[in-house]
C-alpha cells in the first residue's frame, strides 16, 4: 500500500466514526481544549486527577468560608481568559474594572504622601498614562521623567525578536536609567504580580510583553478584572456545565498513568482499571508531569521541560471583626505586603472583614511556619490600615503553592515546546508551553486554543471558529 491509499484508508475510517480525543489535566488549559474540540465535533473526555476542575485556580472551603487557594487577576487585554469567562457562562461573575485605578499605599511615606493611584485616562497610548506617571508620589520628578523614557524604549522592542529571551529585564531597566526606587516603585510593582519575579530576574521577553501588550498597546489593555465569587464557580462549578452541555466525558479522581501509540495508529491512555482508546491526546499538564507521560521521541530535547524553572506564590489569609479597608484592593511599597484584596463578599463572609494578601515571587517565605508569617504580617497590616488596630483577628491562615508558574528567567522561552509533538496525534498545552505570555490564565487558554487547533487541523475537522476566539473577545 502506497502512502496515499493508506491515508485514504485512514480517512475513511475517520469519516466512518467521530473522531475522538482524551485530553489529560482539567486546568484551564485543559478544560478550554475539551471544549474547543467537543464545539467542532469531536467526541472529548477529558480527565483530571484531582477532585475538581480548575487546576492551580481553585477553591475550597474552611468552615463557612470559601477561600481560594491564591487571589487571581486578569486584565482587559487577555482576549483568550475573556472568551473562556463568556464562553462558561461566567463572565458578569469576574468584571472589570471600567478604567484601571490601583492605588499604592506607602506604609514608609508621610502622612497625607502615603497613597498614590496607577490609572489612566481616555486619552490615545502613552498619553494614557501621563497624568498617572506626573502625579505619582512615590517617585521624583526627574525618577518619572526617566520611567517614560524608559517605557518608549520597551514600547520600541520588537517580541519577535528571539534574543530578547536571553536578556535579564533588570539589566536592561538599569541600562535605561531606572533607580532602584523606579523598579521597585513601579516596575516591580506591576512585574512581581504578573511575572512572580523581580526584574532581576526575569527575562526581557516576557517582561516586554506583559509591559507593551497591558499598558501600551491599547488604552484600556490594563483595566484588572477578578472574580466576585469564588474561583471554584467559575472554574469547576461553570466550567463543569459547559462540558457537560458540549457533550465532554469529564471524569475526575482519575489520574493518566501513561500514554501509548497502538498499531492502528490510536492512542491508549491508561488509567486505574481502563484505557481510553483515541485519535488524539493533549496533555495539558504541567512540565514534570508532562515529561513523565510523553512516550521516546515526541520531542527532540524532553529533558529541557525538567529545565523550565518553578516560582513559589503565597496567599495570606486574615478575618478581621470589622471592617477595615474600604477599597476593593490595593498594592504596598515599603512593607512586605504586596497586594491585598477584600473577598468578604465572595468568600460568604457576613460579618467582618476577610483579606488576603497575594505574595508574588515568594521564595524566601513560602515555607516558613504560619506563626512567624503572622508575627511579621499582622504588624505590617496595622501600617498600612489603621482600621486594623483595634480590631481583632478572628482567622489566620496561609495557602502556599510551590509552583505558581513557571520561573520567567532569561533562557526560559527557548524551552517551551509549542503545542505539536513529533508524535502524531499527540499535543502539549498548559501555561508552561509556548504561548509568548508568562504564566497565566490567559497564556493557559491560549495554549488550549492552540492545542485544539493542531489537533483538529491534524484530523481535519473545521477549525474557523478558533480564529476568531481572540478578536470576538477583544
Ligand atoms: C496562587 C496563584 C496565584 C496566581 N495568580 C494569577 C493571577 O492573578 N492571574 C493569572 O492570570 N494567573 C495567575 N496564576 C497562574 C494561573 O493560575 C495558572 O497559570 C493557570 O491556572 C495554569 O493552568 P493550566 O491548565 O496550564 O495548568 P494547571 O492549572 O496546573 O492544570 C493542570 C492539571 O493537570 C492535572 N494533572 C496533572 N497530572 C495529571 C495526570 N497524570 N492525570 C490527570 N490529571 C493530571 C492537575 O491536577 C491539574 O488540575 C496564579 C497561580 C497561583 C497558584
Amino acid at each position: 500500500m502506497n502512502d496515499t491509499t493508506q491515508d485514504e484508508g485512514l480517512d475513511a475510517d475517520r469519516r466512518s466514526r467521530p473522531a475522538t480525543a482524551v485530553v489529560v489535566g482539567g486546568g484551564l488549559a485543559g478544560i478550554t481544549t475539551a471544549l474547543a474540540l467537543a464545539d467542532s465535533g469531536v467526541r472529548v473526555t477529558l480527565v483530571e486527577g484531582r477532585p475538581r476542575l480548575g487546576g492551580l485556580a481553585f477553591s475550597f472551603q474552611r468552615g463557612a468560608l470559601t477561600v481560594d487557594n491564591g487571589q487571581h487577576v486578569y486584565l482587559r487585554c487577555c482576549t483568550a481568559y475573556r472568551w473562556f469567562l463568556d464562553r462558561v457562562d461566567g463572565a458578569e461573575l469576574a468584571p472589570l474594572q471600567d478604567r484601571l485605578d490601583v492605588p499604592v499605599l506607602d506604609a514608609e511615606a508621610k502622612p497625607g504622601r502615603r497613597l498614590g493611584r496607577i490609572g489612566r485616562t481616555a486619552l490615545p497610548v502613552p498619553l494614557h498614562l501621563a497624568k498617572s506617571l506626573a502625579t505619582y508620589p512615590h517617585l521624583s520628578l526627574a525618577e518619572r521623567a526617566k520611567v517614560g523614557r524608559a517605557a518608549l524604549a520597551l514600547k520600541g522592542l520588537d517580541l519577535a525578536d528571539p534574543a530578547l529571551d536571553a536578556q535579564n529585564f533588570g539589566t536592561w531597566l538599569a541600562a535605561h536609567g531606572q533607580s532602584e526606587r523606579a523598579i521597585e516603585a513601579l516596575w516591580d510593582l506591576v512585574g512581581v504580580a504578573t511575572l512572580n519575579a523581580v526584574a532581576g530576574d526575569s527575562s526581557l521577553a516576557l517582561a516586554a510583553m506583559v509591559f507593551k501588550t497591558g499598558l501600551l498597546s491599547d488604552p484600556g489593555a490594563a483595566d484588572i478584572g477578578w472574580a466576585r465569587v469564588p474561583l471554584g464557580e467559575l472554574h469547576d462549578r461553570l466550567a463543569r456545565k459547559a462540558l457537560d452541555s458540549a457533550g465532554v466525558r469529564t471524569e475526575l479522581r482519575t489520574r493518566v498513568t501513561s500514554i501509548s501509540l497502538n498499531e492502528n495508529g490510536r492512542w491508549g491512555v491508561q488509567v486505574p482499571g481502563e484505557t481510553l482508546d483515541a485519535d488524539a491526546v493533549v496533555l495539558a499538564v504541567p512540565q514534570r508531569e508532562a515529561h513523565d507521560l510523553l512516550p521516546d521521541g515526541a520531542l527532540d530535547a524532553p529533558e529541557q521541560l525538567l529545565d523550565i524553572g518553578t516560582a513559589p506564590i503565597l496567599n495570606i489569609h486574615v478575618v478581621y471583626d470589622r471592617k477595615v479597608l474600604s477599597r476593593p484592593f490595593f498594592a504596598a511599597l515599603g512593607s512586605p505586603v504586596q497586594w491585598v484584596f477584600d473577598r468578604t463578599e465572595a468568600s460568604g463572609l457576613s460579618d467582618g472583614q476577610y483579606l488576603a494578601l497575594s505574595q508574588s515571587a515568594a521564595q524566601d517565605e513560602i515555607d516558613e511556619p504560619v506563626s512567624a508569617l503572622r508575627e511579621r504580617y499582622l504588624p505590617e497590616l496595622e501600617r498600612l490600615l489603621p482600621g486594623t488596630r483595634g480590631a481583632e483577628v478572628r482567622d489566620f491562615f496561609v495557602t502556599r503553592e510551590r509552583t505558581a508558574t513557571f520561573a520567567p528567567t532569561p533562557g526560559v522561552g527557548r524551552l517551551r515546546p509549542g503545542a505539536r509533538t513529533k508524535a502524531p496525534g499527540l499535543y502539549l498545552a498548559g501555561a508552561w508551553t509556548a504561548t509568548g505570555w508568562p504564566a497565566t490564565m490567559e497564556s493557559a487558554v491560549r495554549s488550549g486554543v492552540s492545542a485544539a487547533d493542531a489537533a483538529l487541523s491534524a484530523l481535519g475537522r473545521p477549525r474557523d471558529h478558533l480564529f476568531e476566539l481572540f478578536e470576538e473577545a477583544a
